[in-house]
């Protein structure tokens, strides 16, 4: 069966078996792909659940109003929550780590801000961010879109740490390499640290380490922060058979 196209409606737009498409998503529907009543389509709610089956019944200017034939919850959706701490890199690098990460299959962000970190964070960037992530979801069949948090120390990370049962952060020159099996049952919920360009700091890997977080390769060459990103990713989501 090929995939249909897949829209977004808010949790509180879908009520009982009926889900209203509004705004980006009604434009899209209607002028994009010109859509009509009767037409089935995909609806993500961004928290986890997908009317993967649902048909428009309604289309006026306000709205399009579609009736739920199938639902799915955690539809596309890796059994890990992998959250990615990532030191902001320059330019739009980061935008491109969002998508990326994304599609493969990251749950949450943490922009971090390390000791030798580049640049900080503004609003602005947070929202455009938060719309990159929606549209990756979209784009790459998911149904949670995934939580884009302000930026936050190295400290504030690793205190985040224990709502994780695994802690992990890339350094370069260490031979630890993860290797399956990492724990039984997988975990559920993991954390990893990505430096900036610079490094960590002597003192940020003390404190990590302090925290219970466990280093990890990827390999003998140095890789620029976000490919470091987007490898230790599809790494650990392998190692968990979610790939
Ligand atoms: N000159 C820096 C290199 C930083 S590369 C240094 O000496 O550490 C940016 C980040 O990517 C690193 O902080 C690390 O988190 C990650 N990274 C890059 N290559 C890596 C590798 N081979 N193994 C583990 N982590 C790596």
């Amino acid at each position: 069966m090929s995939r249909r196209e897949i829209f977004f409606a808010s949790p509180q737009n879908f009520k009982g078996d009926i889900v209203t498409l509004v705004d980006d998503e009604l434009h899209h529907l209607t002028r994009v792909l010109h859509h009509k009543v009767g037409d089935r389509i995909t609806i993500v709610d961004g928290a986890g659940v997908a009317a993967v089956d649902s048909e428009i019944i309604a289309i006026d200017r306000d709205g399009a109003r579609a009736r739920i034939l199938k639902k799915v919850r955690r539809y596309g959706e890796p059994y890990v929550h992998l959250t990615l701490a990532q030191a902001v890199p320059k330019g739009s690098r980061f935008d491109w780590l969002i998508e990326k990460a994304t599609e493969i299959g990251a749950s949450e962000f943490m922009p971090l801000l390390c000791e030798r970190g580049e640049v900080e964070a503004g609003t602005g960037k947070l929202e455009r961010w938060r719309r990159l992530a929606l549209a990756a979801m979209k784009q790459s069949c998911r149904s949670f879109c995934p939580v884009i948090n302000a930026p936050l120390s190295f400290e504030a990370m690793c205190q985040q740490g224990r709502n994780y049962q695994l802690r992990l952060l890339a350094h370069e020159g260490n031979d630890d390499t993860l290797r399956p099996p990492i724990a039984t049952p997988p975990p559920r919920r993991v954390l990893l640290a990505i430096g900036p360009e610079g490094g960590f700091t002597d003192n940020e890997l003390q404190r990590a380490k302090d925290g219970n977080f466990q280093l990890m390769s990827l390999g003998p060459r140095r890789l620029r922060a976000e490919t470091a990103g987007i490898v230790a990713i599809t790494k650990l989501l392998t190692l968990f058979g979610q790939l």
